[in-house]
Formats: structure tokens, sequence, C-alpha cells
């Protein structure tokens, strides 16, 4: 399936499914801006657990906070937001579209990329086992020819974006030839920074309100408390605070669906250590968090690390943790080290002092900063996007013999277990005979350790189907037998795998298949 209509299945399952729903959808919807439906909700607060026990539960020297959105506006003249929170933008005379102009250029260096991608999938083909893809890398004229094209284009617009050229950026995309994807037209403006912070006013304008921010990131709050979490937590180095939270930005271009909101949440972590121990911590850090990613047990070969090639000044080191999405790979995760950039600027700003005293030493500094941040929005994304499938299933049969009425075709949301949004569906085989009843009590026991559905409408098989559909990993139908011997038929989401088991041990036999400590022993 082409890739553009593997993204729209999703955005329609998505909403068909009561995943997300376009904001304000009834007056039209509101650009960027998303909601959450009854199953997108329970699968992010499965997410943010599953990131918050991996940080907060399962290490002794990380804390979490949650502090405001609101913030003293010198802030984000401390952090530069104010000064260089900027995107260059880019108009279309045309087709009166806006872009950021550096993702055009960056999406023309992909297309030679791509190229480069066919060669050795090529060269593969051609040499087989003997395929030496380092050597061909090296030596294949194509390969070469389209690997200076890239380096000449980045290396262009790293240094256009570090001297903030603007014009430097608009001659790239003149000579590079970058059409309007949408019009193909080569009708540019002229590139302009835009800030992407949103304002608002603090108090009524008849007390002197003042203009402040929405934050932009959550990483902020962290370290303007960095002393208070430090010293109420007596806290020693190396240190984490992690936090969950929303951010708000106004971003120039929102077409990806949740990839680039404008209200959105972030999981970051900020890890403090000592002067001179960050590339330590950073690489820690770095094989930490892929880890996290692979141990959802989505297709390994979607993540890669994209290593910086323009750092902010004030860091020194930085990669990305990419995800390949229906439009390709993009950023899903940042980890940077962040020197101590961010706590000098604030005492230097708030001249409050934010040292920490080294015992041993006996010596005061600014700690050093390495900083995981992660998209919420984007990683329910990546789940969604790798989990959807459609498959062919040959009828499947009951545990007594009787077909049960499954299609031959179906869709079906493979949803890490432990972050399906629903865990157990408790499904009577027939609206009577005391199997309601049955069911129910069933349930009232199970809904103390699972989120549960009951579902009693229509053939088993339909109803088997609305669960793949939304990702249910178990399914126990109740049939007359029951009554009898006290078993259920357990159905397996994946397998479609069915089998007689002691309501007794139902329990177990789902936590196992569901708990969250199963991803957590994978990295740690
Ligand atoms: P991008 O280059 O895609 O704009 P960024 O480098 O500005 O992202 P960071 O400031 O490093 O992003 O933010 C950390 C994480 O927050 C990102 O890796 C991403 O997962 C998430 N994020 C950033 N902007 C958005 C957005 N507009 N919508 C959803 N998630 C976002």
């Amino acid at each position: 399936m082409a890739q553009d209509d593997q993204f729209k299945k999703l955005i329609a399952h998505a909403k068909e499914y009561g995943y997300i729903f376009q904001s304000s959808e009834i007056y039209d919807g509101l650009s960027a801006v998303y909601d959450y439906g009854q199953y997108g909700v329970e699968l992010k607060n499965n997410i943010k657990k599953y990131w918050w026990d991996a940080m907060v539960k399962m290490n002794e020297n990380i804390v979490g906070i949650d502090t405001a959105i609101f913030m003293h506006p010198e802030i984000w003249n401390a952090s530069g937001h104010t000064s260089a929170f900027n995107d260059p933008l880019i108009d279309n005379k045309d087709s009166k579209k806006r872009y950021r102009a550096d993702e055009l250029i960056e999406d023309h260096i992909q297309k030679y990329q791509s190229k480069i991608e066919k060669e050795i999938k090529k060269g593969r083909k051609k040499f087989g086992d003997d395929f030496e893809e380092k050597q061909f890398l090296e030596t294949n004229p194509n390969v070469l020819r389209n690997k200076v094209k890239i380096d000449e284009i980045q290396s262009r617009l790293v240094k256009a974006l570090e001297a903030d050229d603007l014009n430097e950026i608009k001659q790239i995309i003149i000579d590079c030839e970058i059409a309007d994807p949408v019009s193909g037209s080569k009708n540019w403006t002229d590139v302009r920074q835009f800030n992407l912070m949103f304002e608002t006013q603090l108090g009524s304008t008849a007390d002197g309100a003042s203009k402040i921010y929405l934050r932009p990131e959550t990483a902020q709050g962290i370290f303007v408390n960095y002393l208070n979490v430090q010293k109420t937590g007596r806290m020693k180095l190396p240190f984490g605070i992690a936090q969950i939270g929303k951010a708000f930005r106004n971003e120039i271009v929102a077409r990806q669906f949740i990839f680039r909101m404008r209200e959105f949440e972030q999981m970051e972590m900020q890890f403090f250590v000592k002067p001179g121990t960050e590339k330590e911590w950073f690489e820690y850090w770095k094989e930490m968090r892929i880890k996290w990613h692979k141990a959802m047990g989505l297709p390994e070969e979607k993540y890669r690390f994209h290593k910086h090639d323009k750092l902010a000044h004030y860091a020194n080191a930085a990669y990305d943790i990419e995800f390949e999405f229906p439009f390709g790979f993009k950023e899903l995760e940042g980890i940077h080290s962040r020197t101590d950039f961010d706590l000098s600027q604030h005492q230097k700003f708030s001249g409050k002092k934010l040292q920490y005293f080294d015992h041993e030493s006996g010596e005061s500094f600014v700690p050093y900063v390495v900083e995981t941040s992660i998209g919420l929005d984007r990683t329910f994304l990546s789940i969604l996007s790798a989990c959807l499938k459609e498959e062919e299933v040959k009828p499947a049969r009951l545990a007594g013999g009787k077909d049960n009425g499954e299609t031959d075709t179906r869709v079906v949301l493979q949803i890490p277990p432990a972050l399906a949004p629903i865990k157990l569906a408790v499904l009577p085989l027939v609206k009577k005979d005391g199997l309601p009843e049955k069911a129910r009590e069933i349930m009232d026991e199970l809904k103390f350790d699972f989120i549960c559905q009951y579902d009693e409408k229509d053939s088993i098989g339909r109803r088997y189907r609305r669960q793949d559909a939304i990702g249910t990993p178990c399914c126990i139908t109740i049939d007359h037998k029951t009554l009898e011997d006290n078993k259920v038929t357990i159905r397996n989401r994946d397998t479609m795998e069915q089998e007689r088991v002691q309501i007794s041990e139902l329990a177990k036999i789902v936590d196992d298949k569901v708990s969250m400590k199963k991803l957590l022993k994978k990295i740690f």
C-alpha cells in the first residue's frame, strides 16, 4: 500500500475507533490541535506510566515533579526562547502554502538518501551473499555522486542556519530547484523568522496586565526547580528530575496529524552531573533510551539514531532517536548534553545561586545537564502506525468445534499488550440462559486488576473483530459449558488461538500477558 494511503487509513481508524478526534470538530476543527478519545486516553496514560516507571520507579536517583504551564516571563529570556526559538518560514506565492524552509531542504536531501538506499538494494540483489555494504558505499559511483550532493547541501544549510542567513537559505532552495510539494511551483517569497511561542496576558488590563507565554517545553520548569528538589530531596549528583506535561508551539506547518501539534505533551528528564562526566552520562542515556523504545517490541529497524550536525552553541553532543513514520524517518526523541548553560543562565537572570556543593572535593559548581526529551504524542503515533495491520485470516473454530464466524480479513491493532487500552473483553456467547450473569460475575472480579469491556451484541466473530480493531489482547467467551465446568475460552489477539481455561486462573493468565513489569524487565 502506498505510504499516503496507509497514513490516511491510520487517521481514519484512529477516529472511527475512538482514539483521536480533531479538536472542536463540530465547528470544523482547529488546525493541528487534537483530542484523545476513550481508547486514546488509555493508551496515552499507559505510555506515560511506562516512561514514568522506567525513569522514576526504576532509578533511585530520579524523582518526578509537575510544574505550572505559566512561568515568569523572564525565564524565556534566560533560556533564549524569546530571541531564538524561531523557525525560518517561506511561502509559495502560487499555492499560498507555507513551509519551514529548513524542512524543504532536508526533504530534498532525503531524496538523495533514498537514491543511495535504492542503489544498496540493487547491489545486494546483484552480489547476493558476497555483498559488502561498506565497500559498496565507498566505491559505487552513483552512491558517491549522491553523497557529494548531500554533503554539499547539508554543509550550506548548517552554515546558513548557524549564521542566521535567511537569504542564503532561500538561495539553497533556488539552487536546488526545490518546488512546492503540493503545486510544483517554484515561485517563493523571501525566508522570514517566526517565533513559535504563544503569548497571553496575566491579570486584567486595569491591573496592569503583563505578557506571559504558554511554555514551549517542560524542561525550564525542571531547571528553575533544580535547587528546590536538590535540597528538599537531599539529592546527590548524579541525579535526575523527570516531568510529563503539556507544551505549546505555534508551529508553521502542521500537516502531519499528531506528529506536529500546536498543543502537545512532552516527557522530559534532566540529569544533573559533575562537569567532566557528561559525555559518559550522555552515552549511558543514549543506550537506555533506545532500549526503552525497543523493549516495546515494534520492529527494530524502524528506529535509528541521527547525530545533530548543527549543535546549539551551548550543547556538546546531541542525538535524535528517529522513527520510521508512514511519512519517513523523523525525530521521536532528543538526547542532548546541554553543559551548564540553562542553570548558569537562570543564575544570571534571577540573581540566585544555583550551585551544588560537593562534600568530597569541598567545591561548589553549577552542574552539567544531560537531557532526554520525548514527545508523548509522537510515541503514540509511532505505536499506532507500526501496530495497525490488515490481515488475511483462516476461519477459526471455537474450542467446542463450532465455527466462530470470523471473516477472512481483519484489521488488528497489535499494540504491545502492556500498553493496550482495554486488556480484556468479556463476551457471553448468547444473551440468555444465565450466560450474561456469569460473564458479569467474572468481570466484576477482574475489573479490579484490568480495564475490561463487556460486550454481548452481535455474533462472537463480529465482537472479536471489534476488539481486534481497538487492540484488546485477550477476549474471553462464556458459553453453556462454562456454567458446568467453570471454564472459559480465552482468545489471543495476535495468534487468534483459543484455549479453555479455569476461571480461577484468568487473573494470572491475563496479568502474565499484559504486565508492565515484563517490559521493564527487558530494560533493567
Ligand atoms: P522538530 O525538529 O520535529 O520540530 P524539535 O527538535 O523542535 O522537533 P524538541 O524541542 O527537541 O523538538 O522537543 C522534544 C520532543 O518533543 C521532540 O522529539 C518531539 O517528540 C516532541 N515535539 C516537539 N515539537 C512537537 C510538536 N509540535 N508536536 C508534537 N510533538 C512535538
